[in-house]
């Protein structure tokens, strides 16, 4: 990453020059895949770059003539599908890094349905296409050993999975981990395996370990991924072991598995109430640091509890809602928009009237948006 902006003062000064709690929320779209164009579905979703994205979706009045309804939803930022994972990483969690060297706490998520490019985001798909977390190691790298502004700073990793309520780390061959509140009511995860890491190539060799630690546990057809959050913590250290800066990169389960918790399959019911209670949790403790309400319902699952730590004080929280474009994700891309949009409602004059999810009966007759397969990785 040649591009790097400054990162702001060295964490010795320290001066933290604003406490509270920042919160965006973006959407990311991905290109309909190969296979998708193959077996006929068609992108239904406008993303282009800004603020907006709408979700053409086909209905029938009661005299059954077809016609589009469009989904407006408004974000910090969208995303369409040109959008590569540098300029994602530019605009997200790139100041979660520069708040990180301020000492502060940052955490950022990748929530959506299973296939929507969650993986993709954070962790990347291929070295062509490095993660987030890839550019924000690269970024934190760089100014450690470039502008030598930090020579002391150590860098910690540490991943660990939640799977139906219960921590393993990925790093200590999937030890299951504890997470408890001590005296002072700061979460404590007993016996997390923290790594220290002197370079970007050691940093992903621990990560990509990691990563098959996270899929070995995998049989049958659906990947235990898709239903486990993944939690990737980078930390900066004073040499006394004190923190000096932390940030988290979350690639949450697939959002569809919040309704498994109405399956037959006792197992698969008790994994989809877990995921289900988890992101609602997640919604709600955002919102209400978003609102700066007196109350933030961490305990309420055990994601939040972990990261409390990260929301309170000084904290930076962006989180990326990823959808996918076809018509047969309509109803799944509509449910992660109206998550994220309960996540945070933008707060912009002049935008109550067209804000989220109004439907407009628009031009009725009207096809559905044919898209041009022109992207294709799966
Ligand atoms: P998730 O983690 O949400 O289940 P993935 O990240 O694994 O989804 O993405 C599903 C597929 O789509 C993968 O093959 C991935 O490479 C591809 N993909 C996702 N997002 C993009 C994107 N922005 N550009 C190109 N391919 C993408
Ligand atoms: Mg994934």
């Amino acid at each position: 990453n040649n591009d790097i902006q400054p990162l702001g003062s060295p964490c010795a000064s320290n001066k933290k020059q604003k406490v509270g709690q920042q919160i965006t929320v973006c959407v990311r779209k991905r290109p309909l895949s190969y296979s998708e164009c193959k077996a006929g579905d068609v992108d239904v979703v406008t993303a282009t770059e800004g603020q907006c994205v709408i979700v053409h979706e086909s209905k029938k009045t009661v005299d059954l003539t077809p016609y589009i309804s469009q989904n407006k939803f408004y974000f910090d930022h969208v995303f369409g599908e040109e959008s590569s994972n540098e300029e994602v990483y530019q605009r997200t969690a790139h100041p979660l890094v520069q708040h990180m060297f301020r000492g502060g706490n940052a955490t950022c998520f990748a929530y959506g349905q299973t296939g929507a490019g969650k993986t993709h985001t954070m962790l990347g798909s291929s070295s062509a296409t490095p993660g987030l977390y890839i550019l924000a190691v690269q970024d934190i790298f760089a100014h450690l050993t470039t502008a030598r502004l930090y020579p002391h700073l150590l860098v910690y990793v540490s991943f660990f999975e939640i799977y139906n309520g219960q921590l393993f780390d990925l790093l200590d061959h999937r030890k299951k981990l504890f997470a408890r509140e001590n005296g002072q009511k700061v979460v404590q995860i007993s016996g997390l395996r923290e790594i220290r890491v002197d370079s970007v190539s050691s940093l992903l060799e621990v990560v990509s370990k990691g990563t098959s630690q996270r899929t070995q546990g995998v049989s049958g057809v659906n990947p235990l991924s898709s239903r486990s959050h993944a939690l990737l913590q980078i930390q900066l250290k004073e040499p006394n072991q004190q923190n000096a800066g932390r940030m988290w990169f979350v690639d949450l389960a697939g959002s569809e598995r919040a309704s498994d918790a109405k399956e037959r399959d006792k197992r698969r019911r008790m994994e989809g109430a877990e995921i289900n209670q988890s992101l609602l949790a997640l919604k709600e403790c955002i919102r209400s640091l978003d609102k700066k309400a007196s109350h933030t319902p961490f305990r309420q699952s055990r994601l939040t509890q972990v990261l409390k730590d990260s929301f309170v004080g000084d904290s930076m929280t962006c989180m990326i809602a990823n959808i996918s474009p076809g018509h047969s994700a309509t109803e799944h891309t509509l449910n992660t928009l109206r998550y994220a949009d309960r996540v945070k409602e933008l707060k912009r004059k002049g935008d109550a009237m067209e804000k989220r999810g109004r439907k407009t009966k628009s031009s009725y007759k009207q096809n559905l948006i044919h898209s041009n397969c022109s992207t294709a990785s799966s």
